[in-house]
């Protein structure tokens, strides 16, 4: 049996998660969410990183920091998690999806500029499988037409677009580290990187249920009290301190993971060049951090023939997302603005194959013999 996913285990997780137990300081902000802080201030270069509960309540606060209010239209791709979307219509907002591009399924940042009207409010670009989107052309719309950019880097610790780290580039990013990324916590996490430094003290509040409590333990105001809305997004210091285990090693982590993918590249490439596949495509100035490797083939029946092999085979290989906006919740909560070209065309079409921290070379190969069986080779 060929798992699809494994949380990273490097070895000292179950110390860590110890030492913090046996601290006293369990609830939040203790020393293991501490150290994470910094190593995130220094790595990623942003103004201020918070842990959070996930990268769901992270979306969740950065829709609170900009204010968004019943009526505001939100930007973003539709082929991505529910997350991304119900972030923004817990606040009242209507979602209006655009279609993604063909070569890396992130948002055709061609086609945003036609869906801006007077009630947009933000776009969120998803860095799918952690290769980034186009983000100056993003940006450069954004500033001309006054938006907010919330970069939803849930796959993308590690990767950069022109140097920068995801995430770091819009007025916020965010981060998951559900036991499906590459970095994980115990039991849930996520990150929200803010990087506009007005918004940190009010990105506190929100974060202890909407009180100044963080002010108040640095000695800045005398009593604590409820100062606006907020809610239950500090994580417990275990959950930081389980992270602390894989981010201590991310170099390693990411190594092996890219090691992983660069095989999978290798022994697909003939089958694309035989154009029986296509592979994924990494645009010029985007380091990516294999969060993921999938494959696309020709249509929906050849996917379903080809799943059905990997599961007789024990080898879970697993489709992605059902586009948001013909979901139940997409229908009434959004709109697609123009001409869905790609994203129910290309979800449809795609695999993705088991990929993990210590994935082994005759697993690959394993994986790789059911694709080449597949096609006759
Ligand atoms: C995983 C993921 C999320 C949600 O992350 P959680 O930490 O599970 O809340 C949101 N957006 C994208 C693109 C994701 O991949």
């Amino acid at each position: 049996m060929i798992p699809f996913n494994k949380p990273p285990l490097t070895g000292n997780e179950e110390q860590y998660v110890l030492e913090s137990m046996r601290s006293a300081k369990i609830s939040g902000d203790g020393e293991f969410t501490k150290r994470c802080h910094k190593w995130f201030e220094e790595k990623l270069l942003c103004k201020k990183a918070l842990l959070t509960t996930s990268c769901t309540h992270a979306l969740e606060m950065a829709a609170i920091l900009i204010d968004i209010k019943e009526g505001d239209e939100v930007i973003m791709p539709s082929y991505t998690f529910v997350s991304t979307a119900n972030a923004f219509v817990l606040r009242g907002a209507k979602i209006v999806f655009v279609d993604i591009r063909q070569d890396t399924l992130n948002i055709d940042e061609t086609k945003i500029e036609q869906a801006i009207t007077q009630k947009t409010k933000a776009i969120v670009p998803v860095h799918y499988a952690g290769v980034a989107c186009e983000m100056d052309t993003i940006m450069d719309i954004a500033s001309r037409h006054n938006l907010f950019v919330v970069e939803d880097a849930a796959q993308g610790m590690m990767s950069t677009y022109k140097g920068k780290a995801l995430g770091t580039i819009g007025h916020f990013g965010t981060y998951s580290f559900h036991e499906t990324k590459n970095y994980t916590s115990a039991g849930e996490g996520g990150l929200l990187i803010i990087n506009d430094e007005k918004f940190v003290q009010r990105a506190e509040i929100i974060r202890e249920k909407g009180t100044n409590r963080s002010l108040f333990f640095r000695g800045m105001v005398d009593k604590y009290s409820w100062v606006d809305i907020g809610s239950s997004y500090l994580p417990n210091d275990m959950s930081a301190a389980y992270l602390w285990g894989g981010l201590e090693r991310a170099d390693e982590i990411n190594d092996d993971r890219l090691g992983s993918w660069q095989k999978y590249h290798d022994r697909l490439q003939e089958l694309e060049k035989e154009g029986l596949i296509e592979l994924p495509t990494i645009p010029d100035g985007c380091v990516q951090n294999a969060h993921m490797f999938y494959l696309k083939v020709k249509d929906l029946d050849e996917r379903t023939a080809l799943l059905y092999k990997f599961k007789k085979e024990h080898i879970w290989a697993v489709f992605h997302y059902v586009p948001l906006h013909s979901a139940p919740a997409g229908l009434k909560y959004g709109r697609f603005d123009g001409i869905d070209e790609f994203t129910t065309k290309e979800s449809e079409r795609l695999v993705r194959l088991p990929m993990y921290y210590g994935l082994s070379n005759d697993e690959i190969d394993a994986v790789c013999d059911v694709i080449n069986f597949f096609y006759g080779r």
